[in-house]
């Protein structure tokens, strides 16, 4: 097995730089670097936890454009998209920034004169995340910043086809005066450090984001030593437009929440669901829109959509589409692709498809890539029942200016994130997260620094 993994740009296919693989001695000496500075870590009170993180994020904010770069080199989205996402990283470090002056505990009335009773919130230890590849920035960061704010240690293993944006938020990190074995990365094959991590005695908490069959086995493997776990995974949103919707709002919206990043986004939009009397309607103003999208490299101006991050991605999206076609869905627009096996580049052209149900693929996979199938429906409760055919729970979508209908929806659907006429709900400020397989855990918002922290409770008595 080579030592090295090489990170390419999925535009050209071309290696943009060797990283070394750590061997499993040097990642477990790391992690037990990790619980030794702990102890001093938990330690340095929360005001100055906080101070060192908005040095953090003031560093990367300094470095946005370099990182960007590095970004769109090796993940492929649009320069612009990049550059989003580095604000949207370091939007998660502000907030913990504030959070972790905010650790607050509480007092409990006793139910006699000579008890007192205190509870105290307590860091979990070391932390040990995965991450993927689709937002190599944002997903780490959204780990690393309520880690650290709660006092505990950090190590992250981020995926083999985006490494560089991580180690260089993590160098940043330590140059913003964060001590080096308080947050670490490692870099080596999922299942090792799966293996690694949920076998170590030092990890107290694994955090991962990813697909939902490797969260499944994590959390497996970390049953042995009951460790804390936070599962961001898999989602296959519905996206539901209702009769009385404003359809250009609609359309502007789904095309927001479906095309970014190439449609490689857990909470992007892959099943739209459009009351059928505005169907054709819908359908005409979305095929427009969509036909104006720019494919390219995410290093030239103007690109609307990148590259498919790799073959095994783009296959399964070119199999979804054969596979609705096959069984009777119409291609409005896209079904084209730009793909060369030997140079590694693979592209997939921004495609509609009307007519689509149950039968196919694409209504029970996550795609994964830039198409929009769309179907049909009559009664809400049957719009609900589609959208909620799925062991999936992450992120839902609907459009409608009457509350009733709206009300109905959010009430009914069963998904962790809902944008109510918005394609695009995710905040630090608010709790990321999905129900069923779509995951464990809330990332964001108050709820996202209580998966690091401890409940320690004090009964004082005979007082
Ligand atoms: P993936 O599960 O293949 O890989 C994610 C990470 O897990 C990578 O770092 C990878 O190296 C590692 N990994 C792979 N096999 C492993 C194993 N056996 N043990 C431990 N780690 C292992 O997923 P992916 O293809 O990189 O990312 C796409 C998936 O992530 C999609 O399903 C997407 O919906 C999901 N995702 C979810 C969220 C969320 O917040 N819910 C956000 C982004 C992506």
């Amino acid at each position: 097995m080579s030592n090295q993994f090489s990170v390419t740009n999925p535009a050209t296919g071309e290696v943009i730089k060797k990283v070394k693989i750590d061997a499993e001695e040097e990642i477990k000496q790391k992690l037990e670097m990790g619980h030794k500075a702990f102890k001093e870590w938990a330690k340095v009170n929360a005001h100055e936890r906080s101070r060192l993180l908005q040095k953090w994020s003031d560093k990367v904010k300094e470095n946005k454009q370099e990182i960007a770069e590095i970004m769109t080199k090796e993940n492929g989205k649009p320069l612009h998209e990049s550059l989003g996402e580095v604000n949207y990283a370091t939007s998660y470090i502000d907030w913990y920034a504030e959070e972790a002056k905010r650790i607050y505990g509480r007092t409990i009335p006793a139910n006699t004169e000579s008890k007192r009773i205190i509870v105290s919130r307590q860091p979990v230890g070391l932390v040990a995340a995965i991450t993927p590849w689709n937002f190599p920035a944002a997903m780490m960061t959204r780990k690393a910043a309520p880690a650290l704010a709660a006092g505990c240690t950090f190590i992250v293993k981020p995926a083999a086809e985006t490494p560089l944006t991580a180690i260089r938020i993590i160098e940043l990190a330590h140059k913003a005066g964060i001590p080096e074995e308080t947050v670490q990365y490692v870099n080596t094959h999922g299942s090792i450090a799966g293996d690694l991590f949920t076998q170590s005695e030092y990890v107290r908490k694994i955090t991962f984001t990813g697909s939902t069959p490797v969260g499944k086995t994590l959390i497996q493997k970390s049953a042995d030593s009951i460790q804390h776990v936070t599962m961001e995974l898999g989602g296959h949103a519905p996206l539901i437009v209702a009769e009385d919707a404003d359809l250009d709002f609609a359309v502007q919206q789904t095309i927001a929440t479906k095309f970014r990043n190439a449609g490689q986004t857990c909470v992007c939009a892959n099943r739209l669901i459009i009351h059928e009397h505005v169907a054709e309607e819908f359908a005409k103003k979305l095929a427009e829109e969509v036909e104006k999208l720019k494919v390219g490299n995410g290093m030239d101006e103007g690109t609307d959509i990148g590259p498919i991050i790799n073959k095994k991605g783009y296959d399964k999206i070119v199999d979804q589409v054969k596979d609705a076609v096959e069984k009777g869905a119409e291609v409005l627009v896209g079904d084209q692709y730009h793909a060369d096996d030997n140079k590694g580049f693979y592209f997939v052209y921004p495609t509609v498809l009307k007519n689509v149900d149950d039968r196919m693929k694409i209504m029970h996979e996550e795609t994964f890539g830039p198409v929009a199938p769309m179907t049909t429906f009559r009664e809400l409760e049957e719009a609900v029942e589609i959208a909620n055919s799925t062991p999936y729970g992450l992120a839902a979508y609907f459009f409608t200016n009457d509350y009733r209908t709206g009300t109905y929806l959010h009430d009914h659907l069963d998904f962790g994130i809902i944008g109510w006429n918005d394609g695009g709900p995710s905040a630090a400020h608010a709790p990321f997260g999905g129900m069923k397989e779509s995951g464990l855990g809330r990332e964001g918002g108050i709820e996202g620094i209580e998966p690091y922290l401890e409940t320690k409770y004090l009964s004082i008595g005979n007082i």
